[in-house]
């Protein structure tokens, strides 16, 4: 490939990569991009870096427009690469020519923070409303103040979630703002005696439609249908005295479809709801405003969990009385992540018997704590596409996400050394001084070296060297250190372990087939603390140059595994990524 050739396809990424970051190309993401297409210049690295610096800051100086202009003309097929891939993952929805635009909705409650399960619905409902240049629109569902409460953090936990996967929403709608439509809805059902206001004890009114039989309220007339729904909203009738239920088909195979109740009243004064307060005491449930609210914001597809198979059924009831038609819906089985607490109520539980008490806390699998981990949105996001909308259920393992994630990180992580559970290493016979260049990352060369000098007095120095390969340093045993050199283990202390120098180059270590550990010299290196994921702290101590990182870097503590950066002051705070 020639030069000019080179620069032409590192313009082309440099300008899409500078229209995903607000005009600002990234000379590591491109050098990235530009060797995953381009994996023969891996040889020609350090030219390569060089050419890159040099366009990037071309493309850098222009403007946004121009960036996309010159794309657009040269290079439109980078401009929908994104979405020939998804379109290529993802199955086609169905009869989307039925409509004018493709419309989508998440509609989470906020009553506990997102995690993995919720990213399948998001991401999901996403990509398809991109996929076919439509809505995808964000619906809190937080219409029920008694039992599952919604609380103020988590309408802001889940903007910050769909921001933080990528995932913009078009338009933001909060069901406790719409009482009045429902309510006006319920109304228009109560006169056409589509629905009635029942004021049985429950235990009487499922043995009636137990047995398929009318409780006696169904067959009021409309006029009493209205009064009785005023003395449910005006307060005459007390908490559980009375529902509105939605007639179905009182012979419905499934007793839970048979006359759905759609609106209950909760006490206001014990009950509040923490943004609307006290104002109403009449709610309606699940059914009967996602029903309404998928209707009138023209959702077209519903894409969820099977467990909501039901639902359409008892939704389609109402959907005949109004006479519109039902969306196109989409139910996709469980999935399920081996290790993972996905189950909202087991989570809750937790918080309440205080085991956890952070929402990002490393044993969690909500999407906070997946963040604080290290685990980048896009690992998400392929994992959820490659399971796409599956009607069967699947099972997956931490393992699935973490080979995602390792490929996004491993190119952009560098490597220091974190000694966990340090150890005393002296090693006698030191020939010389020594100035060890590790590299930052072994395939990036031009991001740097640490550099370690070693200074031995009287051919003596010492190291820290983990605890855990205690195994390795058996008395006798060769062993090399990584990017220094080859020594003889001598004698296991209980305090200190001492060795002998052996050799110098790599090769010999080779020869040897000694094994490499990782060290710090002693008196260098920052206290550091690594969090894992079982919210343990993994205690040890970090090379120099760690104290140059920056809160939210991802890096690669080699032989340890991969974590982000999350506190620097006196002492380095991590959390554990993956191996
Ligand atoms: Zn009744």
């Amino acid at each position: 490939m020639t030069a000019d050739a080179i620069v032409e396809v590192i313009r082309k990424i440099a300008l899409a990569n500078a229209l995903q970051h607000e005009g600002k190309a990234q000379v590591q993401s491109v050098l990235g991009k530009l060797i995953a297409e381009r994996p023969n210049l891996k040889g020609r690295i350090k030219e390569a870096a060089l050419m890159v610096q040099q366009v990037v800051q071309e493309v850098n100086k222009l403007s946004l427009e121009k960036q996309k202009k010159i794309l657009e003309e040269r290079w439109p097929e980078a401009l929908v690469r994104e979405k020939v891939e998804v379109t290529k993952k993802l199955p086609p929805l169905p009869n989307v020519e039925k409509y004018e635009r493709v419309a989508t909705r998440f509609s989470p409650n906020p009553d506990c923070a997102l995690h993995l399960g919720s990213a399948r619905a998001i991401v999901l409902c996403y990509e398809y409303a991109k996929m076919y240049h439509g809505l995808f629109l964000l619906r809190f569902e937080d219409t029920d103040p008694r039992l599952k409460k919604s609380a103020l953090p988590f309408y802001d936990f889940v903007r910050e979630d769909l921001t933080w996967l990528g995932c913009e929403w078009d338009g933001e709608f909060i069901q406790s703002d719409r009482l009045s439509i429902y309510y006006e809805h319920v109304e228009k059902l109560l006169e056409k005696g589509c629905a009635y206001v029942c004021t049985c004890p429950r235990e009487e009114f499922r043995e009636k439609v137990s047995a398929r039989e009318p409780c006696p309220c169904r067959d009021l007339t409309p006029e009493e249908q209205l009064v009785r729904w005023k003395r449910m909203v005006d307060g005459t009738y007390a908490e559980r005295k009375a529902v509105v239920r939605i007639k179905t088909d009182l012979n419905h195979p499934n007793p839970a479809v048979r006359d759905w109740p759609a609106f209950r009243i909760i006490d206001a004064e014990r009950h509040p709801h923490p943004r609307v307060g006290r104002k109403y005491r009449v709610w309606p449930l699940y059914n009967f405003a996602c029903g309404i609210d998928d209707h009138l914001m023209g959702v077209t597809h519903i894409i969820r969990g099977k467990e909501h198979l039901t639902n359409q059924t008892r939704q389609e009831y109402m959907y005949r009385h109004f006479g519109w038609s039902y969306p196109e819906a989409i139910h996709y089985g469980r999935l399920k992540i081996t290790g993972a607490l996905l189950s909202k109520s087991k989570i809750l539980q937790g918080f309440r018997s205080g085991l956890f008490r952070q929402w990002d806390d490393p044993r969690l699998a909500t999407l906070a704590a997946l963040r604080r981990r290290g685990i980048t949105p896009e690992a998400v996001r392929r994992l959820i596409l490659d399971v796409g909308p599956k009607t069967a259920d699947v099972t997956l393992s931490w393992e699935n996400l973490y080979a995602h994630n390792r490929k996004i990180i491993d190119p952009i992580a560098n490597r220091y050394f974190f000694v966990h559970k340090p150890r005393k290493l002296t090693v006698k016979n030191i020939p010389h001084k020594f100035n060890s260049q590790i590299p930052l990352h072994p395939d990036w060369p031009e991001r740097g070296f640490r550099s370690f000098e070693i200074s031995p007095v009287k051919g003596e120095a010492s190291f820290w060297v983990s605890n855990d390969d205690l195994n390795i340093l058996g008395e006798g045993k060769k062993i090399r250190f990584m990017g220094l050199f080859n020594f003889r283990v001598e004698r296991v202390g209980k305090q200190l372990i001492e060795a002998a120098f052996h050799s110098e180059a790599y090769e010999e270590a080779k020869k040897l087939s000694a094994p490499l550990i990782h060290w710090i010299p002693i008196d260098t290196g920052i206290p550091c603390e690594v969090v894992m994921p079982d919210a343990s702290p993994a205690k040890g101590i970090a090379d120099d140059a760690c104290k140059k990182l920056r809160l939210n870097e991802v890096v690669q503590f080699e032989r340890f595994g991969f974590a982000r950066i999350d506190g620097l002051n006196k002492k380095l705070t991590a959390y554990f990524t993956h191996r």
